[in-house]
Protein backbone atom coordinates (compact mmCIF):
# COMPACT_ATOMS: atom_id res chain seq x y z
CA UNK A 1 0.00 0.00 0.00
CA UNK A 2 0.98 3.58 -0.99
CA UNK A 3 1.75 5.90 2.24
CA UNK A 4 0.22 9.30 1.09
CA UNK A 5 2.82 11.19 3.48
CA UNK A 6 5.98 10.87 4.98
CA UNK A 7 4.90 11.48 8.79
CA UNK A 8 6.94 9.47 11.64
CA UNK A 9 4.92 8.03 14.70
CA UNK A 10 6.40 10.91 16.37
CA UNK A 11 4.47 13.29 13.83
CA UNK A 12 7.58 14.69 12.32
CA UNK A 13 6.92 15.33 8.44
CA UNK A 14 9.93 14.85 6.58
CA UNK A 15 10.16 17.42 3.75
CA UNK A 16 14.15 17.49 3.40
CA UNK A 17 15.99 14.98 1.54
CA UNK A 18 19.82 14.54 1.39
CA UNK A 19 20.56 12.38 -1.92
CA UNK A 20 24.20 11.10 -2.10
CA UNK A 21 25.50 11.49 -5.73
CA UNK A 22 29.01 9.66 -4.54
CA UNK A 23 31.05 8.53 -1.63
CA UNK A 24 34.04 9.27 -3.92
CA UNK A 25 36.35 12.66 -2.78
CA UNK A 26 39.16 15.03 -3.53
CA UNK A 27 40.02 15.95 0.09
CA UNK A 28 40.31 14.00 2.65
CA UNK A 29 39.39 16.00 5.27
CA UNK A 30 40.96 14.29 8.70
CA UNK A 31 37.29 14.19 10.15
CA UNK A 32 35.84 12.58 7.65
CA UNK A 33 38.21 10.20 6.07
CA UNK A 34 41.87 8.57 6.50
CA UNK A 35 44.26 9.64 3.92
CA UNK A 36 44.56 6.05 2.70
CA UNK A 37 40.82 5.46 2.43
CA UNK A 38 40.18 2.81 -0.79
CA UNK A 39 36.71 1.30 0.50
CA UNK A 40 34.56 3.53 -2.36
CA UNK A 41 31.45 2.08 -3.27
CA UNK A 42 32.07 -0.02 -6.82
CA UNK A 43 30.44 2.08 -9.73
CA UNK A 44 27.93 -0.55 -10.57
CA UNK A 45 26.41 -0.19 -7.00
CA UNK A 46 26.21 3.51 -7.67
CA UNK A 47 22.64 5.25 -8.63
CA UNK A 48 22.42 6.67 -12.24
CA UNK A 49 21.01 9.90 -12.93
CA UNK A 50 17.92 8.41 -14.09
CA UNK A 51 17.86 6.61 -10.73
CA UNK A 52 18.53 9.28 -8.71
CA UNK A 53 15.84 11.56 -10.13
CA UNK A 54 13.48 8.74 -10.28
CA UNK A 55 13.82 8.39 -5.99
CA UNK A 56 13.32 12.28 -6.10
CA UNK A 57 10.65 11.84 -8.04
CA UNK A 58 8.15 9.78 -6.09
CA UNK A 59 9.70 11.36 -3.06
CA UNK A 60 8.11 14.68 -3.92
CA UNK A 61 5.14 12.91 -4.40
CA UNK A 62 4.68 11.90 -1.00
CA UNK A 63 5.82 15.86 0.10
CA UNK A 64 9.30 16.16 -0.29
CA UNK A 65 9.87 19.82 -0.63
CA UNK A 66 13.52 20.36 -0.66
CA UNK A 67 16.33 18.37 -2.17
CA UNK A 68 20.26 18.78 -1.02
CA UNK A 69 22.67 16.64 -3.39
CA UNK A 70 25.82 15.88 -1.26
CA UNK A 71 28.37 13.27 -1.12
CA UNK A 72 31.33 12.71 -0.84
CA UNK A 73 32.00 15.54 -2.93
CA UNK A 74 28.90 15.80 -5.13
CA UNK A 75 30.57 17.80 -8.31
CA UNK A 76 32.33 14.64 -8.93
CA UNK A 77 29.53 12.65 -10.13
CA UNK A 78 30.10 13.45 -13.83
CA UNK A 79 26.18 14.59 -14.39
CA UNK A 80 25.92 16.92 -11.54
CA UNK A 81 24.62 19.25 -13.87
CA UNK A 82 21.99 17.52 -15.68
CA UNK A 83 21.05 15.95 -12.14
CA UNK A 84 20.26 19.40 -11.38
CA UNK A 85 18.11 20.11 -14.41
CA UNK A 86 16.40 16.88 -14.26
CA UNK A 87 15.01 17.96 -10.90
CA UNK A 88 14.57 21.17 -11.21
CA UNK A 89 11.97 20.14 -13.87
CA UNK A 90 9.86 17.70 -12.34
CA UNK A 91 6.63 18.78 -11.60
CA UNK A 92 6.18 20.54 -7.93
CA UNK A 93 10.31 20.36 -8.33
CA UNK A 94 11.47 20.49 -5.17
CA UNK A 95 13.90 23.39 -3.96
CA UNK A 96 17.68 22.30 -4.85
CA UNK A 97 20.80 23.25 -2.49
CA UNK A 98 23.87 21.38 -2.68
CA UNK A 99 26.55 20.40 -0.03
CA UNK A 100 30.13 20.58 -1.65
CA UNK A 101 33.80 21.51 -0.78
CA UNK A 102 34.07 23.89 -3.48
CA UNK A 103 36.76 23.06 -4.82
CA UNK A 104 35.24 22.02 -8.39
CA UNK A 105 33.15 25.26 -8.25
CA UNK A 106 34.94 27.68 -10.28
CA UNK A 107 33.42 25.64 -13.70
CA UNK A 108 30.53 24.38 -12.31
CA UNK A 109 28.84 27.35 -9.97
CA UNK A 110 27.65 29.39 -13.56
CA UNK A 111 26.05 25.64 -14.65
CA UNK A 112 24.85 24.52 -11.69
CA UNK A 113 22.96 27.83 -10.86
CA UNK A 114 21.63 27.74 -14.76
CA UNK A 115 20.52 24.20 -14.25
CA UNK A 116 18.01 25.30 -11.03
CA UNK A 117 20.68 25.44 -8.23
CA UNK A 118 19.07 27.38 -5.65
CA UNK A 119 21.16 27.53 -2.74
CA UNK A 120 25.02 25.97 -1.21
CA UNK A 121 26.97 25.38 1.70
CA UNK A 122 31.02 24.99 1.43
CA UNK A 123 32.87 23.57 3.72
CA UNK A 124 35.78 25.51 4.77
CA UNK A 125 37.53 25.42 8.23
CA UNK A 126 40.33 27.03 7.78
CA UNK A 127 41.92 30.41 5.84
CA UNK A 128 45.56 29.24 6.02
CA UNK A 129 47.01 27.34 3.36
CA UNK A 130 48.89 25.24 5.05
CA UNK A 131 46.77 24.32 8.11
CA UNK A 132 43.76 23.55 5.18
CA UNK A 133 46.84 21.08 3.61
CA UNK A 134 47.09 19.97 7.10
CA UNK A 135 43.16 18.93 7.77
CA UNK A 136 42.49 18.00 3.96
CA UNK A 137 45.82 16.22 2.88
CA UNK A 138 45.60 18.49 -0.20
CA UNK A 139 46.94 22.26 -0.91
CA UNK A 140 43.65 23.30 -2.46
CA UNK A 141 42.69 26.45 -0.14
CA UNK A 142 43.16 28.39 -3.00
CA UNK A 143 40.71 26.80 -5.52
CA UNK A 144 38.20 26.59 -2.96
CA UNK A 145 38.12 30.31 -2.58
CA UNK A 146 38.43 30.69 -5.98
CA UNK A 147 35.22 28.38 -6.18
CA UNK A 148 33.65 30.56 -3.22
CA UNK A 149 33.93 33.67 -5.43
CA UNK A 150 32.18 31.51 -8.62
CA UNK A 151 29.18 30.69 -6.97
CA UNK A 152 28.45 34.66 -5.62
CA UNK A 153 29.41 35.41 -9.38
CA UNK A 154 27.12 33.03 -10.92
CA UNK A 155 24.08 34.86 -8.27
CA UNK A 156 23.80 31.96 -5.83
CA UNK A 157 22.46 32.98 -2.21
CA UNK A 158 22.99 32.41 0.42
CA UNK A 159 26.88 31.38 0.57
CA UNK A 160 27.00 29.33 4.11
CA UNK A 161 29.87 28.22 4.69
CA UNK A 162 30.28 25.16 7.03
CA UNK A 163 32.86 24.76 9.59
CA UNK A 164 34.17 22.00 11.81
CA UNK A 165 36.36 23.26 14.87
CA UNK A 166 39.15 20.58 15.94
CA UNK A 167 41.04 21.12 19.24
CA UNK A 168 44.60 21.99 18.65
CA UNK A 169 43.94 22.49 15.06
CA UNK A 170 41.50 24.95 13.70
CA UNK A 171 40.14 26.22 17.30
CA UNK A 172 41.83 29.19 17.35
CA UNK A 173 40.65 30.39 14.26
CA UNK A 174 36.97 30.67 14.91
CA UNK A 175 36.94 34.49 15.13
CA UNK A 176 38.99 35.49 12.47
CA UNK A 177 36.82 32.61 10.24
CA UNK A 178 33.60 34.96 11.32
CA UNK A 179 34.99 38.05 10.56
CA UNK A 180 36.13 37.24 6.89
CA UNK A 181 32.35 35.46 6.77
CA UNK A 182 30.82 38.50 7.72
CA UNK A 183 33.14 40.70 5.81
CA UNK A 184 32.46 38.47 2.18
CA UNK A 185 28.40 38.44 2.82
CA UNK A 186 28.55 35.00 3.51
CA UNK A 187 26.40 32.58 6.34
CA UNK A 188 28.82 30.77 8.80
CA UNK A 189 27.97 28.10 10.73
CA UNK A 190 29.93 26.06 13.25
CA UNK A 191 29.31 22.33 13.50
CA UNK A 192 30.02 20.13 16.12
CA UNK A 193 32.55 17.14 15.06
CA UNK A 194 30.21 14.05 14.68
CA UNK A 195 31.27 10.19 15.42
CA UNK A 196 30.65 9.49 11.70
CA UNK A 197 34.45 9.35 10.07
CA UNK A 198 35.85 6.35 8.39
CA UNK A 199 39.24 6.17 10.33
CA UNK A 200 37.13 6.58 14.14
CA UNK A 201 39.46 9.30 15.01
CA UNK A 202 36.08 10.82 16.88
CA UNK A 203 36.27 11.53 20.46
CA UNK A 204 33.85 13.26 22.94
CA UNK A 205 36.69 14.22 25.27
CA UNK A 206 38.53 16.05 22.58
CA UNK A 207 36.08 17.43 20.63
CA UNK A 208 35.49 20.90 20.51
CA UNK A 209 31.88 21.59 22.02
CA UNK A 210 29.32 24.42 20.63
CA UNK A 211 29.41 26.05 23.88
CA UNK A 212 33.05 26.36 23.74
CA UNK A 213 33.00 27.94 20.69
CA UNK A 214 30.24 30.01 21.81
CA UNK A 215 32.33 31.07 24.38
CA UNK A 216 35.33 32.02 22.42
CA UNK A 217 33.15 33.80 20.33
CA UNK A 218 31.90 35.98 22.80
CA UNK A 219 35.31 37.05 23.67
CA UNK A 220 35.50 38.45 20.55
CA UNK A 221 31.90 39.30 19.71
CA UNK A 222 28.67 40.42 20.56
CA UNK A 223 26.35 37.47 19.74
CA UNK A 224 21.94 37.59 20.36
CA UNK A 225 20.14 34.64 19.86
CA UNK A 226 18.30 35.18 17.00
CA UNK A 227 14.91 34.04 15.21
CA UNK A 228 13.20 30.86 15.60
CA UNK A 229 15.07 27.37 14.85
CA UNK A 230 12.09 24.81 13.42
CA UNK A 231 13.58 21.86 11.70
CA UNK A 232 17.15 23.98 11.09
CA UNK A 233 19.44 22.57 12.38
CA UNK A 234 21.07 25.92 13.54
CA UNK A 235 20.80 27.83 16.43
CA UNK A 236 21.70 31.22 15.23
CA UNK A 237 22.62 34.15 16.51
CA UNK A 238 23.43 38.00 15.68
CA UNK A 239 26.36 39.01 15.28
CA UNK A 240 27.35 42.96 16.92
CA UNK A 241 23.39 43.60 16.88
CA UNK A 242 23.47 42.01 12.91
CA UNK A 243 22.36 41.87 9.98
CA UNK A 244 25.07 39.25 10.27
CA UNK A 245 24.54 36.22 11.60
CA UNK A 246 26.62 32.78 13.06
CA UNK A 247 25.18 29.37 13.33
CA UNK A 248 25.98 26.99 15.82
CA UNK A 249 25.16 23.30 15.47
CA UNK A 250 25.39 21.55 18.23
CA UNK A 251 24.65 17.57 17.02
CA UNK A 252 26.23 15.83 19.66
CA UNK A 253 25.86 17.97 23.28
CA UNK A 254 22.64 19.17 21.68
CA UNK A 255 20.74 17.53 19.64
CA UNK A 256 17.68 18.70 17.28
CA UNK A 257 16.23 15.38 16.37
CA UNK A 258 12.66 16.34 18.54
CA UNK A 259 12.27 18.71 14.91
CA UNK A 260 14.22 16.64 12.62
CA UNK A 261 12.38 16.38 8.85
CA UNK A 262 15.55 14.98 7.11
CA UNK A 263 15.65 11.37 5.00
CA UNK A 264 18.69 10.16 3.34
CA UNK A 265 19.75 8.18 0.44
CA UNK A 266 23.11 7.25 -0.12
CA UNK A 267 24.68 7.32 -3.34
CA UNK A 268 24.35 3.26 -3.59
CA UNK A 269 20.32 3.70 -3.08
CA UNK A 270 19.76 2.97 0.28
CA UNK A 271 17.35 5.06 2.67
CA UNK A 272 18.53 6.02 6.01
CA UNK A 273 15.96 7.93 8.57
CA UNK A 274 19.38 9.26 10.36
CA UNK A 275 22.57 9.90 9.60
CA UNK A 276 23.84 7.83 13.08
CA UNK A 277 20.78 5.11 12.20
CA UNK A 278 22.06 1.60 12.16
CA UNK A 279 20.02 0.25 9.26
CA UNK A 280 18.89 1.30 5.88
CA UNK A 281 16.30 0.09 3.58
CA UNK A 282 17.26 -0.62 -0.49
CA UNK A 283 15.65 1.31 -3.64
CA UNK A 284 18.46 0.06 -5.54
CA UNK A 285 17.20 -3.45 -6.02
CA UNK A 286 13.77 -1.76 -6.95
CA UNK A 287 14.98 0.14 -8.87
CA UNK A 288 16.55 -1.93 -10.95
CA UNK A 289 14.14 -4.84 -11.25
CA UNK A 290 13.06 -5.37 -14.68
CA UNK A 291 9.87 -7.18 -13.62
CA UNK A 292 8.27 -4.07 -12.36
CA UNK A 293 5.73 -2.02 -14.41
CA UNK A 294 6.40 1.99 -13.90
CA UNK A 295 3.37 1.96 -11.71
CA UNK A 296 4.69 -0.99 -9.55
CA UNK A 297 8.11 0.72 -8.65
CA UNK A 298 6.72 3.99 -7.65
CA UNK A 299 4.44 2.44 -5.30
CA UNK A 300 7.29 -0.31 -4.14
CA UNK A 301 10.36 2.93 -4.11
CA UNK A 302 6.72 4.74 -1.68
CA UNK A 303 6.48 1.98 0.54
CA UNK A 304 9.97 1.69 1.52
CA UNK A 305 10.32 5.54 2.09
CA UNK A 306 7.48 5.54 4.00
CA UNK A 307 8.28 2.15 6.14
CA UNK A 308 11.72 3.86 6.88
CA UNK A 309 10.35 7.34 8.30
CA UNK A 310 7.74 5.05 10.18
CA UNK A 311 10.88 2.95 11.53
CA UNK A 312 12.82 6.56 12.99
CA UNK A 313 14.02 6.71 15.75
CA UNK A 314 13.06 9.54 18.33
CA UNK A 315 16.61 10.54 18.36
CA UNK A 316 20.05 9.64 17.62
CA UNK A 317 21.60 8.67 20.53
CA UNK A 318 24.80 9.79 20.79
CA UNK A 319 24.26 10.31 24.62
CA UNK A 320 23.43 6.68 25.19
CA UNK A 321 26.60 4.86 26.56
CA UNK A 322 25.61 1.93 24.49
CA UNK A 323 25.51 4.13 21.51
CA UNK A 324 27.43 2.33 18.17
CA UNK A 325 29.01 4.55 15.65
CA UNK A 326 27.19 3.53 11.92
CA UNK A 327 29.26 1.41 9.84
CA UNK A 328 29.19 3.90 6.84
CA UNK A 329 31.22 6.59 7.41
CA UNK A 330 30.02 10.31 7.14
CA UNK A 331 31.67 10.23 3.36
CA UNK A 332 29.40 7.24 2.33
CA UNK A 333 25.97 9.09 3.92
CA UNK A 334 25.88 12.28 2.43
CA UNK A 335 26.35 15.42 4.96
N1 LIG B 1 32.19 16.97 0.41
C1 LIG B 1 31.16 17.91 0.71
C2 LIG B 1 31.61 18.88 1.79
O1 LIG B 1 32.61 18.61 2.45
O2 LIG B 1 30.92 19.88 1.97
C3 LIG B 1 29.85 17.29 1.08
C4 LIG B 1 29.87 16.06 1.95
S1 LIG B 1 30.48 16.34 3.58
C5 LIG B 1 30.34 14.73 4.26
C6 LIG B 1 29.16 17.30 4.28
C7 LIG B 1 29.49 18.06 5.52
O3 LIG B 1 29.77 17.15 6.54
C8 LIG B 1 30.69 18.98 5.44
O4 LIG B 1 30.31 20.28 5.85
C9 LIG B 1 31.67 18.40 6.41
O5 LIG B 1 32.43 19.39 7.05
C10 LIG B 1 30.76 17.68 7.36
N2 LIG B 1 31.40 16.57 8.07
C11 LIG B 1 32.09 15.53 7.57
N3 LIG B 1 32.49 14.70 8.56
C12 LIG B 1 32.04 15.24 9.71
C13 LIG B 1 32.10 14.86 11.07
N4 LIG B 1 32.74 13.77 11.47
N5 LIG B 1 31.50 15.66 11.99
C14 LIG B 1 30.85 16.78 11.60
N6 LIG B 1 30.74 17.18 10.35
C15 LIG B 1 31.33 16.43 9.41
FE1 LIG C 1 35.42 15.09 1.30
FE2 LIG C 1 33.48 16.53 2.38
FE3 LIG C 1 34.51 14.39 3.67
FE4 LIG C 1 36.01 16.58 3.40
S1 LIG C 1 34.05 16.42 4.52
S2 LIG C 1 36.66 14.46 2.99
S3 LIG C 1 35.36 17.34 1.45
S4 LIG C 1 33.35 14.36 1.81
Amino acid sequence: MTPATLIDTFGRQHRDLRLSLTDKCNLRCTYCMPEDFAAWTPQAKLLTRHELVRVVRTAVDLGITSVRLTGGEPLLHPEVVEIVRDIAQLPNAPAISLTSNGLLLAQLAKPLREAGLQRINISLDTLDARRFAQITKRDRLAEVLAGIAAAEEAGIRPIKINTVLMRGVNESEAGDLLRFAIASGWSLRFIEQMPLDAGGVWSRATMVTAEETLAALKSEFELTPHGVRGSAPAEEFLVDSGPATVGIIASVTKPFCGNCDRLRVTADGQVRNCLFARSESDLRGILRDAKLTEDQRTSAIAEVLGLSVRAKLQGHGIGDPLFLQPIRPMSAIGG
